[in-house]
């Protein structure tokens, strides 16, 4: 399974923040699954990416130039993908992953969360998307969510849309239950075109 990992690029975080990423990192290398993400070796992103590694696990990193010019990809990654844009960038991240986990995040998280979720209430796709509520960070996102349930800006069976946890040992414990669906007969055939 690739997990698409969206948290903070901030280095001037809690150190339970970095804790957390580095937990998820752990737990998803030791179950043999791998990490796809921004690419950036900042925050707890490169926090996330740096735990995998250190526990057997492979990244893959997707950044677009302007960020990489800026030196805060993550060289180190197994596989790094340099995008034109940023719009290629997303389109790549969601193409590669299974199921999408966030973590506490600023602008840029809640952007890639929002985002995955619109599309999935669009049926663009249908992968698991966990909200890692770790301290509560997303309570007043969760509030804002249930305002919108209530005034009835969307239905009540996007609940579905996204699924919330306390902590990164609980999404992983959920996404051991899940297994993505095959991919389709065309995209193998062409990898042994
Ligand atoms: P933010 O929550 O505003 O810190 O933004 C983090 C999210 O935006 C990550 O999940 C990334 O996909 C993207 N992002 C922000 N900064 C970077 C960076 N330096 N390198 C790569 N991606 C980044």
């Amino acid at each position: 399974m690739q997990l698409c990992v969206y948290c903070s690029s901030s280095n001037h975080l809690h150190q339970r923040y970095v804790v957390a990423a580095q937990a998820l990192g752990a737990g998803m290398a030791r179950r043999g699954w791998g990490l796809v993400y921004g690419g950036g070796s900042v925050g707890l992103m490169g926090a996330v990416a740096l735990s995998v590694q250190a526990h057997g696990g492979r990244v893959v990193g997707i950044i677009p130039q302007a960020l990489l010019d800026r030196e805060i990809g993550f060289l180190e990654a197994d596989e790094l993908i340099v995008t034109t844009t940023m719009r290629e960038r997303k389109r790549l991240m969601d193409e590669r992953a299974d199921a999408i986990v966030t973590l506490p995040g600023g602008f840029g998280t809640l952007e890639e969360l929002l985002e995955m979720m619109t599309l999935r209430q669009l049926a663009y796709h249908d992968k698991p998307i966990i909200i890692v509520n770790l301290d509560g960070f997303f309570d007043p996102l969760l509030a804002m969510f249930e305002r919108i349930f209530a005034e009835r800006f969307t239905d009540q069976r996007y609940r579905r849309l996204f699924t919330v946890v306390p902590t990164p040992d609980a999404a992983l414990a959920l996404l051991d239950g899940f297994t993505p669906p095959a991919p389709p007969a065309d995209a193998t055939a062409s990898e042994f075109a």
